[in-house]
């Protein structure tokens, strides 16, 4: 019997080409065909003006850093093997702010507006400095 994990999706009909895409490398977002506006996480209503005229594509991958926080402790499996890692939010260039992890950066050049690039890590979308 293995250990009950909180880091994996549980993908539904709505979101698994989100996922799936991940699992190729993309990230997608939802865009609106209404007020034009992109939104994340994905929803199938437009949070910005209720439309339900969403639809996917494929965001750039940048990004900014916007806050974030050093965990040393989760006792959530399998993050308690994985601390310290860094929790961020960062603003996409497309607009939408977005939950994430930081990756191969150490804590002391962080900083408020980095650039950032995703990159992916087990098929989820996390975000590296870049280049
Ligand atoms: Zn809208």
């Amino acid at each position: 019997m293995s250990a009950a994990r909180y880091d994996l999706p549980e993908p539904d009909a709505f979101t698994r080409p989100y996922w799936e895409a991940a699992a190729r490398g993309r990230l997608l977002i939802r865009r609106c065909g209404s007020c034009g506006r992109a939104h994340h996480y994905p929803r199938e209503f437009c949070p910005h003006c209720w439309s339900e005229e969403v639809t996917w594509e494929e965001a750039s991958g940048r990004a900014v850093l916007y806050t974030w926080s050093t965990v040393h402790r989760n006792d959530l499996p399998p993050f308690g093997d994985r601390t310290p890692y860094v929790a961020a939010v960062v603003d996409l260039a497309e607009g939408p702010r977005m939950m994430t992890q930081v990756v191969d950066c150490a804590g002391r050049d962080l900083r408020a507006g980095l650039p950032l690039r995703v990159t992916f890590a087990e098929s989820k979308p996390v975000f590296r400095p870049e280049d």
